[in-house]
């Protein structure tokens, strides 16, 4: 990061900067130093000179060139009567004796006056009269060493104060270079790679996201080809997705495939307190690259900087200035040398117009969460690492972890070659790894959390409600496990549905509906078999409550509403917070219809509950004692109890 050292401008060269601090300091130490010594002397008149001669009041004279400078006689100090041995001893320690120090004190205790110098013939004799010692100093005939003390040597010692002031300042502080480095984007900055050492193939599911980067891996590999026809090379692509879906990890591919070295950064590092930072990061971050190319930029988060500039209540200068600096470099840099800048996202909504238009990152490259095929083939990648039982099932995990990432795949995998370890064993199972799914999604099972009996018995029969919601409709999963292990993140127990085969990427109203009464089925149960109401149904409300709404005001399913989009979805890849589109009394209305929707929805639970009082008595007593049932067993004692007592089950849902 060194080499443009030379060229910097002479006014942010921190060594320049560090001398003339230095000299004005060095300056200002020699008027201090004099202004100090002439102020302990007080100057009088020449006459007031010879009056105090002849009062007897002079002690020494020291005549220089240019002034008599006179000591007053001092103050007596009694030599100290007898020996006082400690004393004596403790000075000769020192190598001085009393009388020396007396005399010493003396000189220190004179006070001192100055005058002008007047050439008086008879001042001389009038000294000696009075056996006054005069003298004159010895002039410093070594004017280079004179110099040296009281210029060079301040100077050498303050600057030397400054530099190492501001390297721990800049260590502290991280990256910038102290004070006076701020604006060289500097190693902590950037990662430079030569080489990630990541290919295609340590991503998997991200086929069409890595059929868009095929290109730009073409273009760095052979940008001739390209411009022979006159084409240009997109000079930006933009990875847009939710967190942890693979984004860094694609933009390494590319510089791995490529084979070009890679810098990255986050765009949080960009921005600086001091207004101006930012943007000459960038600069640098440009020329650097430039230097080097055909390489990848990566520019990770880049929302930090390329937030839309308008929407801004309070104007941040500084990100202002960066975004526009980065704009400025994305126009200037000459991309036939095979320059390419790889961003990422999780919020691209927020970007700033003028960073998205052609020329810029006009390439916007949709990586989603995987499917169930991408999360098998996730899967095969991270399993690579671990050491397995040879029937694990791969394809069984990928249904049950719809919805997870490919990080949370990943750490699922570790998680299990923990679990593994913990278990004292060399090779992970294929439960190691559906336990893992758990701990993921309801984390980790509290064995030391003791439910009271009337607890546990509350909690399984609201686990089996929704489990029995499940199996009497038409339109659900199917119950995977149920259990009434308490977990780490809250929940008293939980009932797993997986999917049967393929994943479900539509839901029809129907669907939701069924979903909606199996969430209140909880809530159901502990009504139906204890006449009380729980906390533990408050997670099924909201989830029940949301997907209300959303049948309501996103997705047109409401008579009441017909079509109308009365919210919409912000931070899609986020939170996906949903915000209003309608009036107060609209809202007022769309309340109501949720809570009808969901009314309707409790009721038809109850029902189902009513009817298979049988089943939800034997399968909960089968829960409390054995505290977690699996899906195969649960349908067993289910369609058994339902056969037997001959279709108490004559809704018109049929069973599965
Ligand atoms: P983000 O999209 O938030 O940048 P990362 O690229 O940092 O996500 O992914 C984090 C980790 O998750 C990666 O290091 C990798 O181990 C794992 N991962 C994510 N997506 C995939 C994928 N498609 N294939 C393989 N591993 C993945
Ligand atoms: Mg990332
Ligand atoms: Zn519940």
């Amino acid at each position: 990061m060194n080499n443009d050292k030379k060229n910097r401008p002479p006014f942010r060269n921190p060594l320049l900067i560090f001398l003339v601090i230095s000299i004005v300091a060095t300056i200002l130490l020699n008027l201090m130093v004099f202004s100090l010594q002439s102020s302990s002397k007080q100057e009088i008149s020449y006459s007031d000179f010879l009056t105090m001669l002849d009062e007897d009041k002079v002690d020494e004279v020291i005549i220089s060139q240019d002034r008599f400078v006179i000591y007053e006689k001092p103050i007596e100090i009694k030599e100290p009567e007898g020996e006082n041995e400690a004393a004596e001893s403790f000075l000769n320690m020192f190598g001085i004796s009393s009388s020396e120090v007396i005399k010493r004190a003396r000189e220190q205790s004179r006070k001192v006056y100055y005058t002008g110098y007047i050439y008086d013939e008879r001042l001389l004799e009038r000294l000696d009269e009075k056996g006054i010692k005069y003298s004159t100093p010895i002039q410093n005939n070594n004017p280079i060493l004179d110099f040296f003390l009281t210029w060079i040597l301040p100077l050498g010692i303050i600057y030397l104060l400054f530099f190492i002031l501001t390297r721990s300042m800049s260590k502290r502080f991280g990256g910038g270079g102290g004070i006076m480095g701020i604006g060289q984007s500097n190693a902590k900055m950037y990662n430079v790679e030569n080489s990630t050492g990541v290919t295609f193939k340590d991503v998997a599911g991200q086929e069409e996201a890595k059929e868009s980067l095929d290109e730009i891996v073409d273009y760095l590999h052979n940008p001739a080809k390209y411009r022979a026809i006159g084409a240009k090379q997109p000079r930006g692509a933009l990875l847009v997705g939710p967190p942890g879906t693979g984004k860094t990890l694609l933009a390494k591919a590319v510089a791995g495939e490529a084979k070009v070295p890679f810098f990255s950064l986050s765009g949080s590092e960009f921005v600086e307190m001091f207004v101006g930072v930012g943007a000459s990061r960038v600069r640098d971050l440009f020329k650097q690259a430039s230097a080097k190319a055909p390489c990848i930029i990566f520019i990770d988060e880049i929302d930090a900087i390329g937030k839309s500039r308008d929407s801004q209540i309070s104007s941040n200068d500084e990100r202002e200035q960066t975004l526009n600096q980065l704009l400025n470099e994305m126009d200037g840099f000459d991309s036939s040398k095979g320059l390419v800048i790889i961003a990422a996202t999780n919020r691209p909504e927020i970007l700033d117009k003028a960073l998205l238009r052609p020329g810029r990152f006009d390439r916007r490259i949709i990586v989603e969460k995987p499917d169930l095929k991408g999360r098998e083939d996730i899967l095969k990648v991270h399993i690579k690492n671990v050491k397995t039982e040879p029937d694990i099932n791969l394809h069984d995990m990928a249904l049950a972890t719809s919805g997870a990432a490919g990080a949370d795949l990943a750490n699922m995998v570790n998680e299990a070659a923990l679990r593994a370890v913990r278990m004292g064993r060399k090779t992970v199972s294929q439960e190691d790894l559906m336990e893992s799914v758990e701990v993921i999604i309801a984390g980790k099972e509290k064995k030391d959390r003791i439910l009271s009996e009337k607890e546990k018995e509350i909690v399984a029969f609201h686990e089996v409600g929704h489990a029995l919601a499940t199996a009497a409709q038409k339109h659900t999963q199917p119950v995977h496990k149920i259990t009434i292990v308490p977990r780490t993140m809250g929940s008293l127990g939980y009932t797993m549905q997986m999917p049967e085969e393929e994943e479900r990427y539509l839901m029809s109203s129907d669907e939701i509906l069924d979903q909606i009464t199996v969430f209140l089925a909880g809530r159901a149960a502990e009504e139906l078999v204890f006449n009380t109401k729980t906390t533990g149904a408050a997670n099924d409300i909201e989830r029940a409550t949301l997907l209300a709404r959303n049948m309501i005001t996103q997705y047109g399913m409401s008579e009441k509403f017909g079509m109308a989009g009365l919210e919409s979805i912000q931070n899609k890849y986020l939170d996906g917070r949903s915000v209003s589109n309608c009036s107060e009394e609209t809202k007022t209305a769309v309340d109501n219809e949720i809570i009808r929707v969901l009314k309707e929805c409790y009721d038809k639970a109850m029902r189902i509950l009513v009817d298979n009082r049988t089943a939800l008595d034997e399968i909960a007593k089968y829960l409390i004692d054995k505290e977690t049932i699996t899906g195969d067993r649960f349908m067993e004692i289910y369609k058994s109890v339902t056969e037997t007592t001959g279709g108490d089950n004559n809704d018109e849902e049929s069973e599965r």
